[in-house]
């Protein structure tokens, strides 16, 4: 095990991708096993020291940045334990890098299909945030693959969850060494990483899986696989018509179904921060990503479906090379909200809502109406085939600081309103309370605050993750 105490060398652990910027710790661990880890968070919880555990560190919401007591990286949890070409699973430990890991399976012409764009992270960061990426338009977020969670708790104790062994029934969800109760709030049936999953008859592993770091360290998770995916070509259309994008995506899902891996959008706004990058993109254009299946037929009705929409420009990438850049072309833009944010050095003013497809284009029209009633400079972009935008605003003064803060609450209301979620993908941190307070009330967040006492009585691991840590007392 390593032990660092040097401010310096703990410096890159008290941040993420949030430009959050109240970390403090006054260690860090980094353990070889779990023999180390159960000795540490032992010796932590019998001198009440906070313990905040850290993966990749490329969180959007502060989840893996410590307000005070020690930092735990999972950094050498990095193996593979084994992969089942028959079983197509995987079983490994949580410090895995994911894109280690799609390389690898790659060779045995598997896939993993919801790791996040950012391929830094490690699996159980993806867990824990229950994750979501490029393709869970078409294959669904983390949650859908963990087979089988192994996670150690405050006390010592070792907890393995395998899915399909333990339901809620009767309101409880009996864990064998304690017993859970559901909270009564609902997890909305849209894309959702908003605090702890609720569900009647849930199985008891889609408690853990989104739970941020507040319930146990997660040390080796079983995924399913699937079969390598088959050749694709991404397309790109720039399009004039931003008003009439709902519509349009509408008519994309029905024409092209299950052809689609992905659909993404992006407004003439996030399209200026890729400028720079790729100087051919079309003046004043929105527009449409998609990646399909490749066959004629589909190039032929993306051909068609540019015409009939009046398309600016249409890229289209078979090749391996023009595909690699446009997969630049998406993964670019957050990378470079991300250091915008930074450089200006505000916490990112991004939401991350999702809505149900028939609610979908009340959303839209109201963050379109919103950015053209409001002054402070805003994008809205992301994917869109899951009714699920980023919509970012740019506050360039404290006035319009504060005003970001009142159009994200209208946003948040509105969002919910619709039977939405807060959050859909990124999880909730430090940095998101008061919206799932929105979303759930006071009431819900109480009932997480009484189910993570059962897994940690202690009330030291991801404090202030989810729920502020004063509902503990
Ligand atoms: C450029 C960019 C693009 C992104 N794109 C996407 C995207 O497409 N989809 C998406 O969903 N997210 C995306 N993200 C966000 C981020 O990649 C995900 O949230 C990711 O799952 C975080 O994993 P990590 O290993 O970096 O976790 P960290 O940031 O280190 O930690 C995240 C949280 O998980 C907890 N945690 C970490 N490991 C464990 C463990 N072993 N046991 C228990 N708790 C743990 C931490 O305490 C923290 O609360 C993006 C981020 C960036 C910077």
């Amino acid at each position: 095990m390593i032990v660092k105490t040097g401010k310096e060398e703990i410096l890159t652990y008290l941040e993420d991708a949030s430009n959050f910027r109240e970390g403090s710790a006054e260690r860090l661990y980094i353990p070889d096993d779990e023999g180390d880890l159960i000795s540490i968070l032992t010796d932590c919880a019998k001198n009440n020291i906070p313990v905040t555990i850290s993966s990749g560190g490329t969180g959007t919401v502060g989840g893996r940045v410590p307000r005070e007591g020690v930092i735990l990286s999972m950094e050498r949890f990095n193996r593979i334990i084994n992969i089942d070409k028959n079983e197509k699973t995987s079983t490994l430990q949580a410090g895995v890098v994911i894109k280690d890991f799609l390389d690898l399976i790659e060779k045995e012409g598997l896939f993993y299909p919801p790791f996040p764009t950012e391929r830094t992270a490690f699996i159980g960061g993806n867990v824990a945030t229950n994750a979501s990426g490029e393709y869970s338009f078409r294959f669904g977020p983390t949650r859908r693959y963990v087979k089988k969670i192994r996670m150690i708790l405050t006390n010592g104790d070792t907890l393995e969850i395998k899915r399909g062994c333990l339901y809620e029934k009767n309101g409880v969800i009996d864990y064998g060494m304690f017993k859970v109760p559901l909270p009564s709030y609902r997890t909305p049936p849209v894309k959702c990483s908003a605090g702890y999953f609720s569900q009647e008859g849930m199985d008891g592993i889609d408690l853990i899986i989104g739970s941020e770091g507040t319930l146990g360290v997660i040390t080796e998770v079983k995924v399913s696989l699937i079969d390598a995916l088959p050749p694709r070509f991404i397309v790109i259309v720039f399009l004039r018509d931003e008003e009439g994008i709902p519509f349009i995506v509408k008519e994309i899902k029905k024409m092209c179904g299950d052809a689609l891996f992905s659909l993404e959008f992006f407004d003439s706004g996030s399209l200026e921060f890729l400028k720079n990058d790729f100087p051919a993109i079309p003046e004043n254009t929105c527009a449409i990503y998609v990646e399909s299946v490749s066959n004629t037929e589909e190039m032929e009705r993306w051909l068609d479906i540019a015409e009939r929409y009046n398309a600016v420009d249409t890229w289209l990438a078979e090749d391996r090379k023009n595909y690699e850049k446009l997969i630049d072309f998406r993964h670019r833009l957050p990378e470079n909200i991300n250091a915008y944010f930074k450089k200006i050095g505000i916490v990112k003013v991004a939401m991350d809502i999702a809505v149900g497809e028939d609610s979908f284009p009340e959303m839209y029209g109201f963050y379109r109406d919103m950015m053209k009633k409001e002054k402070i400079h805003s994008i809205l972009f992301g994917h869109i085939g899951e009714n699920h935008l980023h919509f970012n605003l740019f506050p360039a003064s404290d006035e319009e600081k504060i005003r970001a803060k009142e159009i994200y609450e209208i946003c948040v209301r509105k969002a919910i309103s619709l039977g939405g979620t807060v959050a859909a993908e990124h999880g909730i941190g430090k940095i998101k309370h008061k919206w799932l307070e929105i979303m759930y009330g006071r009431e819900g967040l109480k009932e997480m605050a009484g189910i993570k006492k059962i897994f940690d009585p202690y009330c030291i691991l991801g404090l202030d993750n989810i729920f502020p840590k004063a509902l503990l007392k």
